[in-house]
């Protein structure tokens, strides 16, 4: 580090200081306080503060029943095997996505295949999980990536009409919406609580659903399997979050509609300050939606007067962060290309997209200055 900065003190936000990242975490008093009441409480497992944590989850965003877990993959693996698939069971989900939305169906035991996905949300396109329904689907995985949701109406059509399971990965959204509907309240969802994502407890996850009989089931596997002391009920595992890790979450549960505002505010300058420059094309929250901007994803199309690489060299030189979500379809590995229960499929959509994505930052510790540095970094580097 530059010790004459330190002194000057000028790592504040001037381009030549620091850094502007493109993800940070923030805590309040609030988070310390209730670290330091579990701390000397001496209970730091699971117990109270993971049941409160759970109870404020459901209430806030609208779903019957929370399970906190050790992390949000596992949330999805979890959710998965209280569905009992058997081997040959396919799971439709979407090649633009996090590596744990595969790892946990292929960990579940079943067969991944993909739909392709749309431009405007990033998200699975309904009408390509149509063409990819067969005998064997019995689940539609769709991820809300970014923090907005898929289109959940059509995608709900399809899973009344075949008889299917819906599992929504929400890792990235907790608290949008569609329709007025949240993120998790489909069928069963899954929410990850990692250290970048908009709630954090460092790692953790959740799994809502609005089927009692799932919900006792979740909670019995995550725990081995043990209905009561030394009584179990199945074979299970140790998911279990902590009272530590929860008391970190609660607080920013309690603050999550702040936390919110903040990200849709930062994404409107965005917007407003990159919507006319050529080639690049800029996320919006789609009818009927609500965003919670996890990410702030432009397009740098083969019309931008830059290349999307050379935008990200760019913004380095500048001091802007950025980040590539995701630079490869998730098959896209020779661990997955050959793998026997993974089925890739064409999808020429995503194939694009991934070639032009690029998150700028849009978390809650950007200033006004910041913003303003961002967009005409983003303006000159596309020549506008
Ligand atoms: C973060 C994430 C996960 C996994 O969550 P972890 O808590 O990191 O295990 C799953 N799916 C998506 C889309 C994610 O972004």
């Amino acid at each position: 580090m530059d010790a004459r900065a330190v002194k000057t003190g000028s790592l504040k936000s001037s381009s030549r200081g620091r850094m502007i990242p493109i993800t940070t975490v923030k805590f309040g008093h609030e988070e310390e306080q209730l670290v330091l009441e579990v701390l000397r409480s001496g209970s730091i497992a699971q117990g109270p503060k993971v049941a409160q944590l759970e109870k404020r989850f459901a209430e806030l965003f609208n779903v019957p029943h929370a399970i906190a877990v050790n992390n949000g993959t596992t949330a999805l693996v979890a959710a998965l095997q209280v569905l009992d698939l058997k081997p040959g069971d396919e799971v439709i989900t979407s090649p633009f996505t996090f590596v744990a939305t595969l790892n946990a169906i292929l960990e579940a035991g079943a067969t991944a295949t993909f739909a392709d996905i749309r431009d405007d949300d990033f998200n699975i396109d309904p009408q390509s999980v149509a063409e990819r329904i067969t005998d064997r689907t019995k689940v539609l995985l769709p991820v809300h990536l970014y923090g907005q949701m898929a289109d959940m109406t059509p995608l709900a059509g399809l899973a009344a009409t075949h008889d299917l399971r819906i599992l929504e990965d929400a890792a990235q959204s907790h608290g949008a919406t569609y329709d007025g509907r949240h993120a998790g309240s489909y069928g069963l969802g899954t929410f990850s609580l990692y250290a970048t994502k908009n709630i954090t407890t460092g790692e953790g996850g959740l799994i809502t659903t609005d089927d009692a009989v799932l919900a006792d089931r979740l909670r019995v596997l995550r725990n081995q399997g043990m209905r009561a002391r030394y009584v179990y009920e199945m074979a299970g595992n140790n998911y279990r979050l902590t009272d530590l890790q929860a008391a970190i979450g609660i607080p920013q549960l309690e603050r999550y509609e702040s936390i919110v505002t903040a990200r849709r505010r930062n994404a409107d300058r965005l917007i407003e300050g990159l919507s006319d420059v050529p080639g690049i094309v800029v996320p919006r929250e789609l009818e009927g939606r609500g965003h919670v901007w996890h990410q702030f994803t432009i397009r740098v199309t083969e019309e931008a007067g830059i290349s999307r690489d050379t935008l990200v060299e760019e913004l380095t030189a500048r001091g802007i962060g950025s980040g590539i979500y995701y630079p490869k379809l998730v098959f896209d590995y020779d661990a997955y290309r050959t793998h026997p229960r993974v089925a890739i499929s064409d999808v020429p959509v995503a194939a694009r997209i991934v070639t032009e994505v690029v998150s700028l930052p849009v978390h809650t510790a950007l200033s006004d200055s910041d913003l303003t540095e961002i967009i005409s970094a983003v303006r000159t580097a596309a020549g506008a």
